[in-house]
């Protein structure tokens, strides 16, 4: 298929072109275009992609016109997804594309009552939208079955991997008809995601956009080296500016997210903190509030905040750089959804000055720093152990050995990949 090729060029039925009509969508994105004319014939699809490529369209338009061809009474599509946020998400594009069609979906997770989940399956539905700890929960309880499920889909398989539902998606996928057509998303690929997407798949076709560099190239980056007391009152004055509508805030904890979003509450800022130990209607509530623009700030823990499907960010503001660099990119990714500009803030402390490397070296890019009132020189020039945070301390069984070598087994393997790379033998360059 060509760079220009419209929607109307894949021959889509004419319910779903209606709903792409509706949507003002015409132009195909990248990982539309290379999914689509497979997947409507029926091959499996092993697709490395990541929230804001357009990729919920790209396995939906599909199923949906696929399904138009036998009109299913069962249910037959099942999509596994791994927060709450995403399965809401998913079900609301399943509804918007599926307008002009007569299926019905439901979605159902956790950390709510599943009385009314139970009943939108009794009144009988063909597409599931699901997380898998519920699903596994009312599959055990006999609420559903999926011996009739034609199409499968895993979402954000790595995202699943890290939070720990490998076993429960065994489980899941175990249930499955063998003949099914399967996809299974991800956006990075690592051995034991290959290994899963081996037993899941036949045959697949492989699609891969790489939006990182797009992505990273079209954000304004800022960089504010500041010590970290002095952070909220740096945060209050960028947040005085009006050009500063709508902002995702990032930090590392749940914890400092509470924090950040108590402390612009007292200054009169309108804001909201979402994080795993908010209930599921607090969350929804928050990012309700957020897209409406009642609150102008979201403040948000990477788990909580990854995919959630939110336009017109204008900035997001690491006020904590994440200590995974690939975060980063999903963070700032949020502020240029689907081609539009974004403005992107990090806050970088001595102790997160190696995050910061991390992240220079994965984007190849130097972020621009900012001059400021609050800049912090001793944060631009850490190194050593200035620039990495102090070991946490560790009350485990063998808690006094971890806290005698300062090793916990996550700085344990962050010291053994440091020193493999040399970084503790080479003395920074200096910026
Ligand atoms: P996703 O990666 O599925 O979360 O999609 C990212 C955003 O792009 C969502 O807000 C979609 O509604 C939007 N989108 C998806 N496909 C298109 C398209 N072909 N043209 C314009 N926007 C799109």
């Amino acid at each position: 298929m060509k760079e220009n090729t419209s929607f109307k060029d894949l021959k889509l039925k004419s319910e779903l072109e209606r709903a792409l009509t509706k949507q003002k969508y015409t132009i195909p994105t990248p990982i539309q275009l290379k999914s689509i004319p497979g997947l409507l014939l029926g091959k499996d699809l092993i697709g490395i992609a990541q929230t804001g490529t357009g990729k919920t369209a790209a396995f939906i338009l599909p199923i949906l016109h696929r399904m138009t061809e036998k009109y299913p009474r069962v249910i037959n599509t099942l999509v596994l997804t791994p927060t709450r946020e995403l399965a809401s998400q998913i079900g609301e594009s399943f509804f918007a594309y599926g307008e002009f069609l007569k299926f019905k979906h439901t979605v159902i997770f956790g950390g709510v009552g599943q009385g009314k989940q139970v009943q939108a399956l009794s009144r009988g539905v063909n597409i599931v939208v699901a997380t898998p700890g519920r699903l596994l929960d009312l599959m055990n309880q006999g609420k559903l079955n999926l011996r009739n499920i034609e199409f499968f889909v895993l979402d954000e398989a790595d995202r699943m991997l890290d939070m720990g539902f490998i076993h429960d998606i065994k489980k899941i996928i175990s249930k499955l008809p063998p003949n099914r057509q399967s996809l299974f998303f991800s956006a990075t690929m690592s051995p034991q995601i290959n290994e899963l997407a081996k037993k899941l798949l036949k045959n697949p076709i492989h699609v891969e956009v790489t939006p990182q560099a797009t992505t990273v190239e079209r954000i304004k980056q800022y960089l504010y080296f500041v010590d970290q007391p002095e952070k909220e009152r740096l945060l209050l004055e960028l947040l005085k500016h009006e050009h500063l509508t709508s902002i995702l805030i990032f930090t590392r904890t749940k914890h400092r997210a509470d924090k950040v979003a108590s402390f612009l509450s007292k200054n009169r800022i309108s804001s909201d903190a979402i994080h795993g130990n908010k209930s599921q209607n607090a969350r929804t509530r928050a990012i309700k509030d957020f897209k409406t623009g009642k609150t102008k700030v979201l403040v948000a823990t990477d788990i909580a905040a990854r995919g959630i499907d939110i336009d017109n960010i204008s900035h997001v503001i690491n006020f904590e750089l994440p200590n995974e660099p690939e975060s980063y990119v999903h963070r700032i990714g949020r502020t240029a959804r689907a081609g539009t500009d974004g403005t992107a803030f990090s806050f970088c402390a001595a102790e997160e000055r190696n995050y910061l490397r991390d992240i220079e070296k994965l984007t190849k890019q130097k972020i621009e720093v900012m001059e400021h009132a609050h800049h912090s020189e001793t944060a631009k020039n850490a190194v050593g152990a200035a620039a990495r945070p102090p070991p946490k301390k560790s009350f485990s069984r063998n808690s006094r050995f971890k806290q005698k070598s300062g090793f916990t087994s996550k700085n344990k393997k962050s010291f053994s990949k440091n020193y493999k790379s040399n970084r503790f033998k080479r003395s920074p360059k200096r910026r």
